[in-house]
């Protein structure tokens, strides 16, 4: 048998995953990822699809980020018919994902065109919430660790990566050649999600690097989390976490319970004020066999790892707007995590006039987001057309990464018995991803490159 894999997104940057398997059975569309960021990736999500989708047998998926996912619904619109195979946790992920992914597009389409911002007649969402309903219709879970065949001659198993619920490391073997993908990968004695687990061998590779050229800070993200529980209690004001649905919040919750139960912070009332976040952190508590030992033995002995012990939940923007007129100390996780959009903007606007506030960023604050705009020390902030002065005070957490860091990409390729005949380093900015691969080259002395977009290889 014959056998290529082609890099078609994530080669050279972070988004847009999609590998192509091509063998003499079948096609197999590894992820399928939405392109995120700058325009020019955005605009590739708008280009014809880059494999024909009637000709796929069937999609595989590490996880459900939109980065990985996210592409699925126009697969569909455009062809695609096959399934699309996941452990059983990214199935659940993606039943809140790409709904909510739809609605984004179709909001979008319909800003534009109440603004007659289109020069080529009326915009139209990449897919629809239908779409996003017939991608989930063909979502096929399989269990961590069972073998299963994706396409006639072709196996695959997923193993657990750690990264986030349901997050998994992709093995693929075709002709008696085999091929893994880390997808993204966790990280190590890290709180709710188990380490990743030790792959043997393989004969290729492909190794995310999106931290390939950074050390995450040591130490972990109670200590900053106290001190912002502290101020809020000294100051009677909010804390206000912005914080992702899926992977921060529940760590954030896990957190601010156990250092409760420590006595190392008083009990406050904490407000999860976000349906995805609600939705999230239940699909969490309903597979606790991806939970570390430490969040499992919470679960053995009958308690509720991610709930603190005043815990409320916020499911509809009445429950959210109630919010404004209660007074501190408490605390509010609310989306989005970089505060571009989401109901954490009423709330900042309402509260970074306080000085009384407080505002923690727990996540990666990309350039241009107001959330790196306040952790840069911004005094006014654009909300809602408005300038709001920000005498809050800031704070934030490089603690709470969910990828692995050079050290511990390393510490994983650590665990293969024998070097892969070849290692391709995918995901990554093209510095991240140089600085992984030289990284392998000197300390393990694999071969290694970098791969590059549209490259295709011989498996
Ligand atoms: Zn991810």
């Amino acid at each position: 048998m014959t056998a290529s894999l082609t890099f078609l997104g994530a080669a050279g940057t972070v988004t847009g995953a999609k590998f192509l398997v091509a063998a003499d059975s079948a096609n197999l569309l590894l992820e399928c990822g939405m392109f995120q960021g700058l325009r020019e990736l955005r605009e590739r999500n708008w280009a014809a699809p880059p494999v024909d989708p009637g000709t796929l047998a069937a999609v595989l998926l590490s996880h459900a980020h939109i980065d990985h996912s996210g592409y699925l619904p126009r697969l569909v619109r455009d062809g695609f018919r096959g399934p699309i195979y996941c452990s059983a946790g990214t199935a659940d992920l993606l039943k809140i994902m790409l709904p909510d992914a739809a609605r984004l597009q179709e909001e979008e389409a319909d800003f534009r065109n109440r603004k007659g911002a289109t020069r080529h007649g009326p915009a139209l969402p990449l897919f629809t919430v239908a779409d996003a309903e017939q991608a989930l219709g063909l979502v096929t879970p399989v269990a961590f660790d069972q073998r299963f065949s994706p396409a006639r001659d072709i196996d695959a198993r997923f193993r657990l990566s750690g990264h986030i619920l349901g997050a998994s490391i992709v093995e693929v073997v075709l002709g008696g050649r085999r091929l893994v993908y880390s997808g993204d990968l966790g990280r190590y004695d890290v709180p709710v999600m188990r380490d990743p687990i030790a792959v043997e061998s393989t004969d290729t590779l492909m190794i995310e690097s999106t931290y390939g050229d950074r050390v995450h800070p040591p130490g972990d993200a109670a200590p900053v989390i106290v001190q912002a529980v502290r101020r809020a209690v000294d100051q009677r004001g909010w804390l206000l976490v912005p914080a992702f649905a899926i992977g921060r919040t529940q760590d954030l919750l896990y957190i601010l319970r156990e250092l409760e139960e420590a006595g190392r912070i008083p009990s406050l009332p904490v407000y999860l004020d976000s349906p995805m976040g609600i939705e999230a952190t239940t699909i969490y508590e309903r597979h606790p066999g991806e939970h570390d030992p430490a969040t499992a033995q919470v679960t053995a002995q009958g308690r509720r790892p991610f709930v603190p012990a005043r815990f409320h939940l916020a499911p509809t923007s009445e429950d959210s707007r109630k919010l404004n007129g209660l007074d501190g100390p408490g605390i509010i996780i609310a989306g989005s995590g970089m505060a571009t959009g989401g109901r954490v903007l009423h709330h900042l606007r309402q509260r970074l006039p306080d000085e009384r506030t407080t505002v923690l960023f727990v996540g990666y604050q990309a350039a241009g987001t107001r959330g790196r705009l306040l952790r840069d020390g911004a005094v006014r902030l654009r909300i809602f057309g408005e300038d709001v002065a920000v005498q809050a005070t800031i704070m934030a957490t490089d603690a709470l990464s969910a990828h692995a860091d050079q050290a511990e990409i390393l510490r994983w390729l650590r665990g293969f018995r024998h070097p892969p005949s070849m290692t391709y380093c995918v995901h990554g900015e093209p510095k991240a991803a140089a600085a992984l691969r030289d990284a392998i080259e000197q300390q393990l002395h694999w071969r290694c490159a970098v791969a590059a977009d549209r490259q295709r290889i011989d498996l």
